[in-house]
């Protein structure tokens, strides 16, 4: 097999380019390289003992090759390594795989009770550097097809093969503080905060970067002459000791449905360099898996429209690692019984076309994704159109009632989908569309302390039922009825009982929203939303997230409260400026 077998996209008019590059790395000695590879797992997350600025000791520090044992806080300023006010005094110890002592070195603040591994964080940006510079040497010996170039490459990759082996599996926990621990178990599967290689499970013991390297230098003649050199088969021993290792780590994980599936590519690249058919079976079943079961029915991916995206943006790359590719003369896979020939995604995943467009059956007249669940408010996903029909996500569980032409084009959409991850509590949601603008909104993802609010109940245009949050999990929505244009009338109905499955004694949950015509321009939708069950029933609406509102209520409302009476409820701590009727007669609010 010719190699390289991916396409690097390298330019061989660029070659001095290329080598200027690497001038810093082939004016160190091979030893002086060979130490940027740590021979300890290294630690992801390390905080500044000065200042503790940042986020949870994520990228606190500048680094720079030019001085590699330093690290200096990007917040305060200051170098606290090295610094003797900030010893490495303290000692943890653990056993790897081997069973064989690994020890790393801290400093500690009692004042926080904080552990600080500096030497292990310098050991992360070492090694990052160290594999940039891979690649870059790679693409100078395409370029030039100078064997010191693929030299250095080998010996890095050799070097990994002697290391890796004896790195212990560490766990880097989760918000909002972060640790720097020896795993419970040394085996795979890993948790999802801990690696061997990388340091989330599954993905990052996938070794992106690293078989890309391998591939740009692996018919080099400096392969042979290592192997001289050191008495054994370079080649085989980082595919062994390493490359099969780290496969073997992350296929052990039982599920491969995810929204961060780059790492499958990884392991069809592996397949393909190594030339072992099996790991491209792997990869490519479960990009399948992906789609076919990541996905509803309807092709949308199981979270939000945001996930969507960034789900389905990954797996176009994935199949881009697998177009074209043929298994070797007679190999039939020993999992799935097949061979694969001239590989074409799109022929072999029909489905997949439908899902790449999905999430638009719902967008807004301006080309918006409807922010539901964690969807970031403002995504424009589609074109703004012209003209607007009813619209359904039944597998979802998301339909929109819509009607009109250019600045008149309307939308009542009635969500009513159930939980699956990045979902909000927002069964039986009224999302409202005119004039151009949301007018009855859904806040959407957000990052901020009081994203609890944004996710809960009652921050949705739906009934909360006795103050209390829907569930989530298992709360999925019937569709009644979906008639979309019946002489201009348009009607959706569904149920959200599952929603409230936790309050006893609700027999229904239910909403029907009746979009009907008076002219070409305008339109009125009526809501009818039936609860029985419990006690406290509050119907929510929330107006335009974009721009402020105001409403008029046709009842004598009594005095302003300044905060409304919490009664326990943390959502309610946040209703301000409250004022109040009694409603029996019925209302007019107008906005
Ligand atoms: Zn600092
Ligand atoms: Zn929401």
């Amino acid at each position: 097999m010719k190699h390289p077998v991916l396409d690097h996209k390298i330019d061989p008019k660029k070659a001095a380019t290329y080598e200027k590059a690497v001038e810093r790395v082939m004016a160190m000695s091979e030893q002086e390289m060979l130490a940027f590879m740590p021979e300890r797992h290294y630690a992801r997350f390390c905080e500044c003992p000065k200042c503790y600025g940042g986020v949870q000791g994520y990228e606190v520090f500048a680094w720079r090759v030019e001085r590699p044992e330093e690290l200096k806080c990007k917040f305060c300023g200051t170098v606290v390594h090295p610094n003797p006010a900030y010893p490495e005094d303290q000692v943890m110890s653990g056993k790897n795989k081997l069973g064989e002592t690994i020890t790393h070195r801290f400093y500690y603040n009692p004042e926080r009770k904080m552990q600080h591994f500096f030497t292990d964080h310098v050991a992360m940006y070492k090694r990052h550097w160290l594999m940039s510079q891979c690649r870059a040497l790679g693409a100078a010996y395409q370029a030039t097809g100078k064997d010191e170039y693929a030299r250095r490459v080998a010996l890095v990759l050799d070097r990994i093969a002697q290391v890796y082996p004896h790195y212990a599996v560490m766990s880097v926990g989760g918000m909002p503080v972060r640790h720097f621990k020896f795993a419970a178990s040394q085996n795979p599967p890993y948790r999802w905060d801990e690696g061997k290689w990388g340091w989330h499970a599954p993905s990052d013991d996938m070794p992106a970067g690293v078989i890309e390297c391998y591939d740009l230098v692996y018919d080099s003649p400096a392969f042979d002459k290592l192997s001289q050199e050191r008495g054994y088969d370079v080649r085989k021993k980082f595919e062994n000791d390493f490359l099969r290792d780290t496969f073997a780590a992350v296929s052990a994980h039982p599920n491969h449905v995810n929204n961060y599936v780059a790492y499958l590519s990884v392991a069809a690249h592996i397949g393909r360099v190594m030339g072992e058919p099996r790991f491209v079976h792997w990869a490519f079943h479960w990009m399948k898996q992906n789609v076919y079961a990541g996905c509803f029915y309807d092709g949308m991916w199981h979270e939000s429209p945001s996930y969507h995206y960034m789900t389905t943006s990954g797996l176009r790359s994935c199949f881009e690692s697998v177009r074209g590719y043929s298994d070797p003369p007679g190999y039939v896979d020993p999992t799935d019984g097949t061979r694969l020939e001239n590989l074409d995604p799109d022929k072999d995943v029909a489905f997949w076309a439908k899902v790449r467009h999905a999430p638009e059956a719902l967008d807004f007249p301006n080309g918006c994704s409807t922010p539901v669940h964690d969807t970031w408010g403002g995504t424009r996903a589609s074109k703004p159109r012209d003209q607007t029909v009813s619209t359904i996500l039944p597998g979802f569980g998301h339909a929109s009632l819509g009607r009109g032409a250019g600045p008149n084009q309307m939308q009542a959409q009635l969500h009513f989908s159930g939980g699956y991850g990045h979902h909000h509590l927002d069964n039986l949601h009224l999302t409202l569309f005119a004039k151009g603008r949301e007018m009855l909104s859904d806040i959407g993802y957000t990052w901020t302390s009081i994203r609890w609010w944004t996710t809960s109940t009652f921050s949705h245009n739906t009934v909360t039922v006795d103050g209390k949050d829907q569930a989530g999990k298992s709360s999925d929505g019937d569709l009644l009825w979906f008639f979309p244009d019946s002489h201009g009338v348009a009607v959706v109905e569904a149920d959200g009982q599952r929603g409230y499955g936790h309050i006893e004694k609700l027999d229904t949950y239910r909403r029907l929203l009746v979009m009907i015509p008076v002219s070409d321009a305008d339109a009125y939708v009526v809501d009818l939303f039936r609860t029985r069950g419990g006690s406290v029933h509050d119907w929510l609406l929330h107006g335009d997230a974009d721009e402020d509102m105001s409403a008029a209520c046709s009842l004598p409302l009594s005095q302003k409260l300044a905060r409304m009476d919490a009664k326990g409820v943390k959502a309610y701590e946040l209703m301000r400026d409250v004022q109040s009727a009694q409603a029996a007669e019925g209302l007019n609010v107008t906005f």
